[in-house]
């Protein structure tokens, strides 16, 4: 199968990649227009490119362009973590990715969210699915984390130094790691 990767990191997409890569033709789609500021998301993208580089493997760059990723969480931005907000902010980079695999005629897609030991995999793999099948596209479920996933990750990361980024991505994540 040929699958549209969504990347969300550069160390997440190790896993994600090393693990689909071996059965399946794997293009990468950096699609963040949470990650706040933009310097930030520059350098997330320099390690991405970094990694595709060593790896191998293609990469698509969308432009950057926060403008959606405000409008679909409206009225969340107050809201914690773990929240909500942050499952409107996976869902528009799903499904913004089912609509991209399905315009380039990939088979399927797939998300690098669910390396980390942070996030919501049923939240993610079910709105996966849902949206799937809004667009008419194959979703593959995953739970890269497991099977000792994301501390291959880190491991993956220091090898290649890859930058690890010490807060989720959006701005209001940001101010609460500051404070
Ligand atoms: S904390 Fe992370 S997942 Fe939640 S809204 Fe911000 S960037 Fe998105």
């Amino acid at each position: 199968m040929r699958i549209l990767l969504h990347i969300c990191c550069a160390p997440d997409a190790t896993t994600a990649y090393k693990r689909l890569s071996d059965d399946h033709e794997v293009v990468g789609y950096f699609y963040n227009p949470n990650i706040h500021p933009r310097q930030e998301y520059e350098k997330r993208k320099e390690s991405l490119e970094k990694l595709s580089k060593a790896w191998k493997f293609e990469v698509i760059y969308p432009d950057y362009d926060p403008a959606p990723w405000f409008r679909s969480v409206k009225g969340l931005e107050n809201l914690p973590e773990g929240s909500m907000r942050c499952r409107a902010c996976m869902a528009l980079r799903l499904l913004n990715t089912a609509k991209e695999a399905k315009k380039r005629n990939f088979d399927a897609f797939a998300t690098s969210l669910t390396t980390s030991p942070h996030k919501d995999v049923k939240f993610i793999n079910d709105i996966g699915l849902k949206i799937a099948n809004h667009v008419g596209i194959k979703y593959i479920p995953s739970v890269f984390r497991k099977k000792d996933g994301f501390l291959e990750s880190v491991r993956y990361s220091h090898e290649l130094d890859l930058y690890r980024q010490n807060y989720c991505g959006c701005i209001f994540s940001l101010r609460n790691d500051i404070s």
